[in-house]
């Protein structure tokens, strides 16, 4: 799925290929993924210009001259691929990516002035692509539960551990997934960012020290900052927009190493059930601690 990072990758590769263009064609098959009333898509997105691309949490704004957005969730298996002179494409791994479009996965496809095409490809049609006025973006119910952006420039430690006191007798990979708390965290960055900070995942909220807690704002954005450099997590058929393969997933320390050796202890990474989703673990250096009562 993609999360954060990858979205990030998206909005920096598009953000470089498509302001200032015209958008002169739209299609689409199923209008599950496409849910806009045909008036609206003649008035406010054929003939618009792209102002700007943005993110909020794992969803990518287009914003338009028209005043309007398009608003997309890739979901599970979503995946923006650019098509012109360059090519660039991001989002879910797949050969869709570097293949011909549109294919049996494409559900609209943008064109524009510069004979470009904007592809947004979605094999499982869980992702979508709304039109919404730009001033009623962050006013839709979505962006109103979700929580702060973990990498904005002016959200800090001490407002991490507000975040999360929230839920303080809940276990901090839950807290940590829960996107009303914070926005955008997905498995791979809890799971990295608790083995950084030596935190079992399974520690209750109010067990954790400031200390550790600062630790973990420190590791989650480091683990965050890293991946987007990398551009993004995933380990197949993966282009950037310098049409580099992401290699985040070789930099993992314990995401998906069940099996082999804690990079800082040499103890045997292992796999749990924590917040319903597959947790990894070193035994050694994350071991669960309860205060003292
Ligand atoms: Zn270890």
């Amino acid at each position: 799925m993609p999360e954060l990072p990858e979205v990030e990758t998206v909005k920096i590769g598009l953000n470089k290929l498509i302001p200032g263009l015209k958008i002169t064609e739209v299609s689409h098959d199923t209008p599950k993924s496409f849910p806009n009333a045909q008036a609206d898509v003649d008035q406010f997105l054929i003939g618009s210009g792209v102002v700007a691309v943005k993110r909020r949490a794992k969803i990518l704004l287009i914003e338009l001259s028209s005043k309007y957005s398009l608003v997309v969730h890739l979901k599970m298996t979503g995946q923006m691929v650019y098509v012109g002179k360059e090519r660039f494409g991001a989002g879910h791994p797949n050969e869709s990516l570097i293949g011909s479009l549109p294919d049996k996965s494409t559900r609209v496809t943008i064109s524009f002035d510069n004979s470009a095409h904007l592809f947004f490809n979605d094999q499982r049609k869980f992702g979508w692509m709304r039109l919404i006025p730009t001033d009623e973006v962050s006013n839709i119910d979505f962006f109103k539960k979700l929580g702060p952006e973990p990498l904005a420039a002016d959200f800090t430690a001490k407002d991490f551990k507000e975040c999360l006191i929230r839920r303080v007798n809940s276990n901090i990979k839950a807290v940590l997934l829960d996107q009303t708390v914070i926005a955008g965290v997905g498995n791979i960055y809890a799971d990295e960012s608790l083995w950084g900070a030596k935190i079992h995942p399974e520690t209750v909220v109010k067990d954790l020290s400031t200390v550790k807690i600062n630790l973990l704002f420190k590791e989650l954005r480091y683990v965050l900052e890293l991946s987007i450099e990398k551009g993004g997590s995933t380990d197949r058929n993966y282009v950037n927009a310098e049409g580099k393969k992401g290699s985040y997933m070789s930099f993992a320390r314990v995401f998906r190493r069940e099996g082999q050796a804690c990079q800082r202890c040499g103890t045997t990474i292992i796999k749990i059930r924590v917040a319903g989703r597959g947790t990894h673990l070193c035994p050694h250096c994350q071991k669960l601690k309860k205060a003292a009562k």
